[in-house]
C-alpha cells in the first residue's frame, strides 16, 4: 500500500553505542560521569522512547530545557536519574516533580536557599547568556552563605566554541572555569557538550553533558564524524508526472524544466520541518543515486526531478536524511546545522523506533 506520510526510522540502538562510546571518549580524557542532553523532546526524536533508550544504556543524568520537559521524561524512565532543567523553574512550576534546578542567577539561589534541596549551579564563563556572571560570581565567593541551605550536586558551564578546536575561547573558558570554582565551596562540576569532549583533558569533568552526539550529529565538524547514523528519514512519492520543456513547478514558478522532465511530488514539507529554505537546494537520494529537489518546498509536498531514475514511480521512497545525506547534510544545504534539522522534525510522520534494547 503507498504511504502518503513521510516515515521517519529512529535507530534506538545506535543512540545506546553513541552514549557508550561518548563515555569512553570522556572517560580516556580523565571525566567521571557522562549524561545526556534531552531537550526539545531529545532533539526531536521523541525524548519519551531516546530516554529510556539511554537510561538502559546506563545513562544517570538527564538534562531538559523546560519543567515540561523534565516532566514527559521523568514519565519515561521512572524514579531514580537526575534530570536537571537547564532553564530552571519559576514560581508556580511543580517543585515536587523530581527535577533538579538549574540556578541561572542571585535570584534563583536566593529562591532555593534552605530549602535543602538538590541543585546545579551555572556559572558563565564566556556567552553572557544563561548563569552568574563574573560580577555576580564575584558577590557569592564573598559571601557564599546562600549555598549552604542547598545541596550542589554540581557547578557548570557551557562552552561556546567547542565545535572549532582552534578557537581561543576555549582555553580561556576552561581557565575561567577552574578559577571560579576554587572561589566556591568545593562540589562536583560538569563541562563538556558534545564537541567538548573531544578537546582533551582540560575540557573532562566529573559530568559531561553530550547530546547531539547522541543523536549522530558530527562533533567534530570538518573531520570524520565519529557517531553512528541514527536518524532516517523518507517520504512517499504521491505522483510522477511527464512534462514538456519549459513547464514551470511549484510555487513562484521557480524552477522551468529545460527537456522534457519526469516530476516526482513527495509528501513532505517545510511544515514537517523539510526546511523551505532547501527549496532547489536539497539532494534526495534513491537506490544510492542521489536526486535533486527543484522548485520550492511548500507545506505539505516537494519535488523532484526523476528524470534520471525511471525507477522512482508512485509509490518509490526517496531518502530525505540518511547515511547518505546526513542531518548535517541537509543543515548545511539550507544555511543552518544539523541541530536545527533534527529539532524542527515534525509531528506528521509515521515514526519507526528500532533496535531498542
Ligand atoms: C544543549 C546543551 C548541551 C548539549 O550540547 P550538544 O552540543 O548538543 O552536545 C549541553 N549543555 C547545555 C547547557 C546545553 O544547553
Amino acid at each position: 500500500m503507498t504511504e502518503l506520510t513521510g516515515i521517519l526510522t529512529i535507530d534506538l540502538g545506535a543512540v545506546a553505542a553513541n552514549w557508550a562510546a561518548i563515555r569512553a571518549r570522556h572517560a580516556e580524557a580523565g571525566g567521571v560521569e557522562t549524561g545526556a542532553a534531552v531537550k526539545a523532546d531529545a532533539y526531536g526524536l521523541g525524548a519519551g522512547q531516546v530516554a529510556p533508550a539511554l537510561a538502559a544504556a546506563g545513562c544517570r543524568q538527564f538534562f531538559v530545557a523546560h519543567v515540561a520537559e523534565g516532566t514527559e521524561v521523568r514519565a519515561a524512565i521512572g524514579p531514580g536519574p537526575m534530570i536537571a532543567v537547564l532553564n530552571g523553574f519559576r514560581p508556580g512550576d511543580d517543585e515536587d516533580a523530581g527535577l533538579t534546578p538549574v540556578l541561572n542567577s542571585p535570584g534563583d539561589i536566593a529562591a532555593w536557599s534552605g530549602t535543602g534541596r538538590d541543585v546545579l549551579l551555572h556559572l558563565d564563563t564566556g556567552m553572557a547568556r544563561l548563569g552568574l556572571s563574573p560580577a555576580e560570581l564575584d558577590r557569592l565567593a564573598e559571601d557564599p552563605s546562600p549555598l549552604r541551605g542547598v545541596n550542589l550536586r554540581y557547578v557548570m558551564t557551557h562552552l561556546a566554541c567547542a565545535d572549532d578546536p582552534s578557537h581561543e575561547m576555549n582555553a580561556g573558558q576552561a581557565a575561567r572555569f577552574a578559577a571560579a570554582r576554587a572561589r566556591l565551596p568545593a562540589a562536583p562540576f560538569s563541562f563538556a557538550n558534545s564537541s567538548g569532549i573531544f578537546l582533551g583533558r582540560d575540557f573532562a569533568s566529573d559530568l559531561a553533558r553530550p547530546g547531539c552526539a547522541l543523536y549522530g550529529i558530527n562533533p567534530t565538524p570538518g573531520h570524520p564524524n565519529p557517531m553512528r547514523p541514527v536518524v532516517s528519514l523518507a517520504a512517499p512519492v504521491l505522483q510522477v508526472r511527464e512534462v514538456p520543456a519549459g513547464t514551470a513547478v511549484g510555487y513562484g514558478a521557480s524552477w522551468v524544466a529545460s527537456r522534457p522532465s519526469r516530476i516526482a511530488t513527495v509528501a513532505v514539507g517545510y511544515a514537517d520541518g523539510y526546511l523551505r529554505a532547501l527549496s532547489g537546494r536539497a539532494l534526495g537520494w534513491h537506490n544510492g543515486e542521489d536526486v535533486p529537489l527543484i522548485g520550492r518546498v511548500s507545506m505539505d509536498l516537494s519535488t523532484f526531478d526523476v528524470t534520471d531514475h525511471p525507477a522512482i514511480a508512485p509509490g518509490s521512497m526517496i531518502e530525505l536524511i540518511g547515511p547518505d545525506n546526513t542531518a548535517d547534510d541537509v543543515g548545511a544545504r539550507a544555511g543552518t546545522i544539523g541541530y536545527e534539522v533534527l529539532t524542527a522534525l515534525g509531528r506528521r510522520y509515521r515514526r519507526s523506533y528500532v533496535n531498542a534494547a
